[in-house]
């Protein structure tokens, strides 16, 4: 089943296209990135597998002219992929913010059209290009199955006591304030592979699955259930990241708004824009920049790595502390991925229960690894997260399940 998945942000769509064969044996035909949406001047990059990689300098002004541009470069005659746009079987959209309304994945209707527009309010950045983006495909394939996958969706097991705040009540029911996470498909796709990998029974098992990129959480998973993660009402919560503070003293907040005479919208982009390794190093956003400048002596470039690190370390003792114990613990995306000493470092402060770390195997490449000793009582693994390959996986059984 050949299934297009899309990624839109409110100025970019990322793509890929995939010929799945069943749930892990799928051909990747292409990917690609339209990028400055609605700028003077926009670029498409697109990559289709086994030919040489496009790039075009040209005006994008709105997200159909941008998913039309996709299209047409997925069939054009020489760079092209498909024959024809009939060759696409459903399209898969990754949303950031499904709130309560979705434990799973949907297929597009005007209902859940309506409800990915109320949780527009606690995504701002995120759910109205969303929206933009199916728009746009319903009106270039208007008789494909379009079918959406809630980053939100996997947290939505936690028990109240883990996603309530202290707040007053009402305001739960008022306004749906109350802990929602991220990266659920990232967490809930390596929880499973890794615990595949390393031979343990999901169902049955305490693993903590740690994704640190540009934005970073940390998920507590009992018996392939997700507990408690890091993220919060937003994605601003948890440890420090790329741009955002991560979870701060709230009584911070009027007290620099008040310092600074600034509106709540130019706070919210202080946190989210401003902060984290960005704001404390005053050097980058990117680990690797910030390792660099480590390496020429730049102190608060050290500082933010440091803050990361404990960060890390913290929420990962108050899971294990949660769930009473901890088989496996799983990093992925940029920095889990990419980053041995990071690792390293964390996992140095776990030996107390028993983690023995090989610093052979967590120095050398690969992707899919263990980096714990045979005779460790945690397993640490890393392993590459494919989020599109959730949303391809998804959207293939809603489809065919709707087909039946
Ligand atoms: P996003 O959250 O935007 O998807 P990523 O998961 O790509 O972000 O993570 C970006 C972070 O990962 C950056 O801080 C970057 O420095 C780091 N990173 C990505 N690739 C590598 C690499 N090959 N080596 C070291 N660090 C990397």
């Amino acid at each position: 089943m050949i299934i297009l998945v899309i990624n839109c942000g409110s100025s970019s769509i990322k793509y890929q296209l995939l010929d799945m064969k069943n749930d892990d044996v799928f051909d990747l035909m292409a990917k690609g990135l339209v990028e400055k949406i609605g700028l003077p001047s926009g670029i498409l990059t697109h990559k289709p597998t086994g030919k040489d990689p496009v790039r075009k300098e040209l005006a994008i002004p709105d997200h159909k002219v941008g998913m039309q541009l996709v299209l047409d470069e997925l069939v054009a005659p020489e760079t092209g992929v498909l024959s024809s746009f009939d060759d696409i079987e459903a399209v898969g959209h990754r949303i950031v913010q499904g709130a309560d309304f979705f434990s799973g994945s949907a297929i597009v209707d005007e209902d859940v059209m309506s409800k990915i527009a109320i949780c527009c309010d606690f995504a701002p950045l995120h759910n109205p290009a969303h929206i933009l983006g199916i728009r746009a495909m319903q009106h270039v394939l208007p008789t494909v199955p379009q079918v959406v996958v809630f980053d939100t969706a996997f947290h939505q097991t936690m028990p109240a006591y883990n996603y309530m705040y202290g707040l007053p009540y009402k305001y739960y029911e008022q306004y749906h304030v109350r802990k929602y996470g991220a990266h659920g498909t990232s967490h809930q796709f390596v929880a499973g592979k890794a615990a595949k990998l390393a031979g343990i029974d999901l169902q049955n098992s305490k693993i903590i699955t740690c994704h640190l990129g540009n934005g970073s959480s940390i998920t507590a998973v009992q018996n392939g259930k997700c507990l408690d993660t890091s993220m919060g009402f937003t994605p601003l919560a948890g440890m420090i990241m790329g741009t955002r503070c991560g979870s701060i003293d709230p009584n911070i907040v009027p007290y620099l708004m008040k310092k600074e005479n600034i509106s709540p919208d130019d706070m919210t982009t202080l946190m989210n824009r401003k902060s984290g390794f960005l704001g404390v190093s005053g050097v980058s956003s990117d680990c690797r920049e910030l390792d660099a400048a480590i390496a020429e002596g730049n102190e608060r470039a050290k500082l933010a790595l440091k803050i990361f690190t404990h960060d890390v370390i913290k929420i990962i003792g108050s899971y294990i502390a949660e769930m009473d114990g901890v088989d496996l613990i799983v990093f992925t995306a940029g920095i889990g991925e990419n980053n041995p000493r990071l690792r390293r470092r964390v996992c140095e402060n776990f030996g107390y229960m028993g983690l023995k770390f090989d610093y052979e195997a967590n120095a050398a490449p690969g992707d899919d690894k263990v980096i714990s000793a045979p005779d460790s009582k945690v397993k640490v693994m890393v392993v590459s997260t494919n989020e599109e390959l959730v949303i391809a996986r998804d959207t293939m059984h809603l489809v065919l399940g709707n087909q039946e």
